[in-house]
């Protein structure tokens, strides 16, 4: 039996695993082994330090009605959904008001804070320092007003200290001349960079991983068996018994229904993002773009251009309505006049979220052997690095260097 079991092998889950090691525990990680479904294959790739401002915030109750009939708005919610994630989407909201607001974004920063310094550490033990790339991202705009309207979160991040300069077309052109269209003018991001690929980066630790003894097996878990105070089993699909010592669930958005075995009910929701990747775009960016008219984002990477985003409600595990992909690969057309769409690989998978856009990281109530760590929503690629170590801190008996009561599984 392994010191440590960890079920989900996203970025969450092994970035966890190499800090366990680092600690001298050994390790095994379960996961399904479907790479590509979760959410750390497909994402934008952002190390989004600033991104400290939930999506819900004041004023987009107002804008929610327009979503809600734009098919091509960034926010879709399937109809059966509209009622079967109601409580979900009340509670959403509910984190949306001003007061609160302020307490998620103080919450977010110093986890954020720490994202570029824990990545470096990690990527330069495991030899891929290139895979983060130093280019700091753009967000892109149609107007002045429309940068101007989100006046509260660009205050709010540079309080927590993430600046942005303001860019006027000419100086955004300068820099990404490929970029035409309708945008007139952006912003340079200050500070957030950007992963080379984000799933060759977690194809790359798990093969660090394994290389240093750690154990990969690829199943499902089903059930944890618990005996009222610790966990001591996970039951895998086929029958298998797996005996644990301590566990660490990081099943992205299927960890609902992992920590209910522990009697712990977290209102975790799948939102669904799609991308649109293109091995040759046959036009070049130098860096991530953020496209704020659109609800998207362009990164450039490793194995081509990736045109990511949108937000779909649709349940846990849908079938994917591609149309989604499309919409936006036909959006960036829009703004990078050339780009060739055709042949592009689409992809759909779930950002674990919670109501309130903070994560869950904690020790489970009422059973001592089991740390959980899931629901990092729009940031968990950022993510990744501080919570394996923040993980391995708990599970070692150390008391991390923060302080980690807003992100409680307990707060709703
Ligand atoms: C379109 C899109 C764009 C995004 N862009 C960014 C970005 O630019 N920057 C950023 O920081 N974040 C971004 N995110 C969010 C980020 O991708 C996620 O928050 C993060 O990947 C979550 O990582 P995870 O390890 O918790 O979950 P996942 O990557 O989903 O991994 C969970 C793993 O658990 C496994 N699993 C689940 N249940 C079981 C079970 N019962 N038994 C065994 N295995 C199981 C799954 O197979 C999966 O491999 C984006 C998300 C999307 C969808």
């Amino acid at each position: 039996m392994s010191d440590v079991t960890i079920i989900g092998g996203g970025i969450i889950g092994v970035c966890t695993a190499i800090a366990l090691q680092n600690e001298g525990f050994s390790v095994e990680l379960v996961d399904r082994g479907i790479a590509t479904e979760g959410a750390s294959y497909g994402n934008c790739g952002l190390l989004a330090v600033g991104e400290v401002v939930p999506i819900s915030k004041p004023g987009v109750i107002t804008k929610i009605p327009k979503w809600l009939l734009d098919p091509e708005s960034p926010l879709f919610v399937r109809p059966k959904e509209m009622i079967t994630q109601m409580p979900w989407l009340l509670r959403f909201l509910w984190s949306g008001r001003r007061k609160r607001v302020l307490e998620i974004a103080k919450a977010m920063a110093p986890l954020t804070h720490r994202a570029e310094d824990d990545y470096k550490a990690l990527f330069a033990q495991v030899g891929i320092s290139d895979n983060l790339v130093p280019a700091e991202n753009i967000m892109a705009f149609n107007s002045k007003a429309d940068y101007e309207a989100d006046q509260f979160s660009w205050d709010l991040r540079r309080q927590h200290g993430f600046n942005h300069r303001f860019l006027t077309g000419e100086e955004l052109r300068s820099l990404e001349p490929a970029l035409d269209g309708p945008i007139s003018c952006g912003v340079l991001l200050e500070g957030w960079l950007q992963f080379s690929d984000p799933g060759l980066v977690q194809q790359r630790l798990t093969k660090f991983y394994v290389s240093r003894g750690g154990k990969l097996r690829t199943a499902s878990v089903e059930r944890i068996e618990t005996d009222g105070k610790k966990a001591v089993a996970v039951h895998l699909a086929g029958g298998e018994r797996l005996q644990v010592r301590r566990l660490a669930i990081c099943a992205g958005a299927w960890s609902g229904k992992l920590a209910r075995n522990l009697g712990i009910k977290v209102p975790i929701a799948a939102l669904q993002g799609y991308h649109h990747h293109l091995p040759k775009p046959r036009v070049k960016l130098n860096r991530a773009v953020l496209y704020a008219n659109g609800g998207f984002v362009l990164t450039p990477m490793e194995s081509g251009l990736r045109i990511g985003g949108t937000i779909e409600v649709a349940g846990l595990d849908p079938r994917p309505n591609f149309e989604r992909a499309n919409i936006i690969a036909r959006k960036a057309v829009g703004i990078l006049p050339g780009l060739d769409i055709s042949g592009g690989q689409q992809w759909m998978g779930p950002r674990p979220f919670m109501p309130d856009t903070l994560p869950v990281i904690d020790r489970a109530p009422n059973h001592d052997n089991v740390v959980l760590a899931f629901g990092h929503g729009q940031v968990g690629m950022t993510l990744g690095a501080t919570t394996g170590r923040i993980v391995s801190d708990l599970i070692a008996g150390r008391t991390p260097g923060l302080d980690l009561s807003p992100y409680r599984s307990t707060r709703f």
